[in-house]
C-alpha cells in the first residue's frame, strides 16, 4: 500500500472542494441541538440531551439548497467542571477551529449573558466568519427583543424560532453566503453512458476485446438519445447498458501494428483515462507482470478513476502458469488489493460477460458515500481500540471525520495534530475493511486544527 497518494495533508485542495463545516456554538439551552435539528431535517436522530452525558461535536450531514455541508453540534460540556464558563469556551473553541463558519446561538427570552459575552471574545480571536442567532424568538414581541443583541458586536442578530421553524430558511442561506467558498453541488438527473477506459501495454489484447464485445453484444452503437460522444469513442451495449469507450479510435483501425514508443503509448494511455470514469487495465495472463503493466496500472490510481484489472488471454493459462500468477499477483499487486479482477479471453470469448458486472461493482464504490454520523461512530470506536502512538509526550486525537467527495472517495480527518504516515495508511485499511470500495483508489487527509 506503500505508493498510494494517501497523506494530502491540505484537504482544501482536493479538486472536488471539501465539503464545508458549520459549528453550532453557545450555552447550554439556548436550543442548538434543535437548530441542528432543523437544519438537516431530522434526517438523523440529534444525539438526545442527557444530562451527565458529554455532547462534543457531532457532526451530522446537511444540505441546502442543493448545497452540501457539515453542521456540527456542540451541546457537550461539563456540568461538573469548576469553571463552567472556561469549559464551554474550551469546547466551543475546539469546533470553532475546525469549523469554516460559526453560528453562535443566544436565547432571546434570556438575552447576552457573562457567559455569552466570554464566548464572544474567544469567537473575535478565532477570525472565522460569526452568524448571531436569535434564538426562541417564538413570535413578533420576542423578535424585537433581539436588538439588544447588537451589543455583543457580531453584527446583526437573526432571529429565528428553531422549534416553530421561524426565519430557519433566511438563516441557512445567510450560513451558505458566509462560506469562504460555496459548498459541493449535489448531483443527481440523468447523466451519459458510463465513461470507461481500455488501457494495457501494446499486445495485452485491447483492440481484440474492444472487438470481441462489439461484436459479442449485437451492435456498437453510433448514438444515444441526448448525448454528445466524441468521434474517437466507441459506444458498446454490454450486459443491457450502454457503455463509452473513450479513446478507442486507434483500438478500432490497428491491426497489430506496432504502437510507437512507449512515451507515446503512456501519454495515451493517460488521455484515455482522463477521459474515463474507470479504467479496464489489461493485463497478459501468459506472462508475468511487467513494469510498464505497473506503469498502467498507477497511471489509474493516481488519476483516481475506479479500476478494473482484467487478465486476459486466460485461455493459455494452465495449472503450472496459474500457480505461478497467482504468488506474482500477491507480489506484484500487493499495492492494490482492492481492484476488481476478472480472468478473461478476448479470443475465445470466456468470461467477457463478466465484464460489465465487474465495472459497475467498481464505479459503485467509486461514488459510494458513507454517512457522516456512521463514519465517526466508526472512527471514534476504531482510535479508541488503536489511538495514535504518542510522540514527544503526546498523541494528536481525531476530532471528527467527514466524506469530503466521491468519485474517489476522499475522507477528511479534522484532528488535534499531523497524524504519521504509518497510522493513516492503517485507517485507510480498516476504512475499507469497514466501508470496502471494492475496484476504487480512496484518499484520507488530515486538517490539523490551527
Ligand atoms: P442546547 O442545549 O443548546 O442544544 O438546547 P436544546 O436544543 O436542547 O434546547 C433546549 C430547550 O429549549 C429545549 O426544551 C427546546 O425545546 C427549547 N427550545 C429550543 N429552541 C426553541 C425555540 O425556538 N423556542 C422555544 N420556545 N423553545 C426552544
Ligand atoms: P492490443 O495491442 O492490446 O490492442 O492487442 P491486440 O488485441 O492487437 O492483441 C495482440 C495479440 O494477442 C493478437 O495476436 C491477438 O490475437 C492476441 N490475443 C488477444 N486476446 C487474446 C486471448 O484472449 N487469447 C489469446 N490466445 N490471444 C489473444
Amino acid at each position: 500500500m506503500s505508493e498510494l497518494p494517501v497523506a494530502d495533508l491540505d484537504a482544501s485542495s482536493s479538486s472536488l472542494g471539501p465539503v464545508p463545516v458549520v459549528a453550532v456554538v453557545g450555552r447550554p439551552n439556548v436550543g442548538k441541538s434543535t437548530l441542528v435539528n432543523r437544519i438537516i431535517g431530522r434526517r438523523q436522530a440529534v444525539v438526545e440531551d442527557v444530562p451527565g452525558v458529554t455532547r462534543d461535536r457531532v457532526p451530522y450531514d446537511a444540505q441546502w439548497n442543493g448545497r452540501r455541508f457539515t453542521v456540527v453540534d456542540t451541546g457537550g460540556w461539563e456540568p461538573d467542571a469548576k469553571d463552567r464558563a472556561a469549559a464551554i469556551a474550551a469546547q466551543a473553541e475546539i469546533a470553532v477551529q475546525t469549523a469554516d463558519v460559526v453560528v453562535f446561538v443566544v436565547d432571546v427570552t434570556v438575552g447576552a449573558t457573562d457567559v455569552d459575552e466570554a464566548a464572544v471574545r474567544m469567537l473575535r480571536r478565532s477570525h472565522k466568519p460569526v452568524i448571531l442567532v436569535a434564538n426562541k424568538a417564538d413570535n413578533q414581541n420576542l423578535e424585537l427583543e433581539a436588538v439588544s443583541l447588537w451589543s455583543l458586536g457580531l453584527g446583526e442578530p437573526h432571529t429565528i424560532s428553531a422549534l416553530h421553524g421561524r426565519g430557519s430558511g433566511d438563516l441557512l442561506d445567510d450560513i451558505l453566503n458566509a462560506l469562504p467558498s460555496p459548498p459541493p453541488i449535489i448531483e443527481d438527473g440523468p447523466r451519459g453512458p458510463r465513461r470507461v477506459a481500455l488501457v494495457g501495454r501494446p499486445n495485452v489484447g485491447k483492440s481484440s476485446l474492444l472487438n470481441k464485445v462489439s461484436k459479442e453484444e449485437r451492435a456498437v452503437v453510433d448514438s444515444v438519445a441526448g448525448t454528445t460522444v466524441d468521434p474517437v469513442d466507441s459506444l458498446v451495449e454490454m450486459d443491457g447498458e450502454i457503455w463509452q469507450f473513450v479513446d478507442t479510435a486507434g483500438l478500432r483501425k490497428r491491426v497489430n501494428q506496432a504502437s510507437g514508443t512507449e512515451y507515446y503509448a503512456s501519454l495515451r494511455t493517460a488521455g484515455a483515462v482522463e477521459a474515463a470514469e474507470v479504467a479496464v487495465v489489461l493485463l497478459d495472463a501468459g506472462e508475468v507482470i511487467s513494469e510498464q503493466d505497473q506503469r498502467v496500472l498507477s497511471q489509474v490510481v493516481e488519476a483516481g478513476r475506479a479500476l478494473v484489472i482484467a487478465f486476459n488471454k486466460w485461455d493459455l493459462v494452465d495449472e503450472d502458469r496459474r500457480f505461478y500468477l497467482d504468488k506474482e499477483i500477491d507480489r506484484e499487486l500487493k499495492r492494490i488489493p482492492w481492484a476488481v479482477r476478472v480472468n478473461i479471453s478476448a479470443k475465445t470469448g470466456r468470461a467477457v460477460d463478466k465484464l460489465a458486472p465487474a465495472i459497475r461493482r467498481a464505479l459503485a464504490s467509486w461514488e459510494q458515500r458513507v454517512p457522516t454520523g456512521a463514519l465517526n461512530q466508526w472512527i471514534t470506536a476504531l482510535a479508541q481500540a488503536t489511538p495514535h502512538p504518542v510522540r514527544g509526550g503526546r498523541a494528536p486525537r481525531i476530532l471528527f471525520a467527514t466524506q469530503a467527495g466521491v468519485a474517489p472517495p476522499r475522507f477528511v480527518l479534522f484532528t488535534t495534530g499531523p497524524l504519521d504516515a504509518g497510522y493513516l495508511r492503517f485507517i485507510e485499511r480498516k476504512l475499507r475493511e469497514e466501508f470496502g470500495f471494492e475496484g476504487s483508489p480512496i484518499e484520507v487527509s488530515v486538517k490539523p486544527r490551527k
